[in-house]
């Protein structure tokens, strides 16, 4: 379980989470959404320890964040957009990260397989497409069997039969009591995946839940019409 305590973030002037108070379950995925600019990234840069908060405290599994990086260990984390070595090949890249992360566990042939990654694999990373690179970044977060997985905008830039196979992939880690937490402005890909909704608007909770309560509370089926509303209602 993640805790959340009264985080805040300053850059600057710039006020971007303003005291966030939030628990993140085991075996379900908690989906953050919210405007460009809310402060989603933010928010998992604080889990992640990439970015240091201004205020509050952050608990994986009990224990503070703070000034121990070992915890990091337990995530499997998949950014944007992935930034690695560019004259690297993805084989290259791969084999640096195993040799610095200290986990045994590694096991990707079956998404390099479904992925159809082989032969992109020992091209220079700068020579890939957007969406390989994403592959590339999904195989990255997910195959050292993490108990904790953070996915920003996974699916961006995917094509169909990759993002429904990385959707199944989500549902299929959800299914062994993963902690996932996801961002995506793809209401349909949140309903798909998520129980647990957090929706953040500049740098504050505005609703923290269940998709399913939120869908009951504003009288909708779809959770696009619903998020619509509650911006309505935040804006006036
Ligand atoms: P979101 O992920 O919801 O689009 P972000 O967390 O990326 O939002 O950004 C929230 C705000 O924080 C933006 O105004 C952005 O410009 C600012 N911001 C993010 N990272 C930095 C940084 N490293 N330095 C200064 N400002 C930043």
């Amino acid at each position: 379980m993640i805790t959340v305590k009264n985080i805040a973030k300053d850059f600057g002037k710039n006020k971007v989470l303003k005291g966030i108070n939030l628990t993140i379950d085991e075996g379900k995925v908690t989906a953050i959404v919210g405007p460009n600019g809310s402060g989603k990234t933010t928010l998992i840069k604080t889990i992640l320890g990439l970015v240091r908060p201004t205020a509050g405290t952050i608990e994986v599994d009990g224990a503070e964040v703070k000034d121990d990086y070992l915890y990091r260990n337990k995530i499997g984390y998949m950014p944007q957009i992935a930034r690695y070595p560019e004259n690297l090949t993805g084989s290259e890249i791969i084999s640096l990260i195993k040799s610095i992360r200290e986990s045994s566990f590694y096991s990707d042939e079956e998404m390099r397989a479904s992925f159809k990654l082989d032969r992109e694999m020992e091209k220079p990373f700068k020579n890939l497409s957007g969406g390989t690179k994403q592959k590339i970044s999904a195989l990255i977060a997910f195959a050292f069997n993490p108990k904790i997985i953070i996915l920003d905008e996974p699916t961006a830039g995917l094509d169909p039969i990759s993002s429904s196979y990385f959707k199944d992939l989500v549902l299929k880690q959800k299914g062994q009591k993963k902690t996932i937490i996801l961002t995506s402005h793809l209401m349909n890909e949140v309903q798909e995946l998520s129980e647990e909704i957090v929706f953040l608007l500049e740098g504050e909770i505005k609703f923290k839940g269940s998709v399913k309560s939120l869908l009951e509370d504003k009288k909708e089926t779809k959770l696009e019409r619903a998020i619509a509303e509650l911006m309505n209602q935040s804006n006036n």
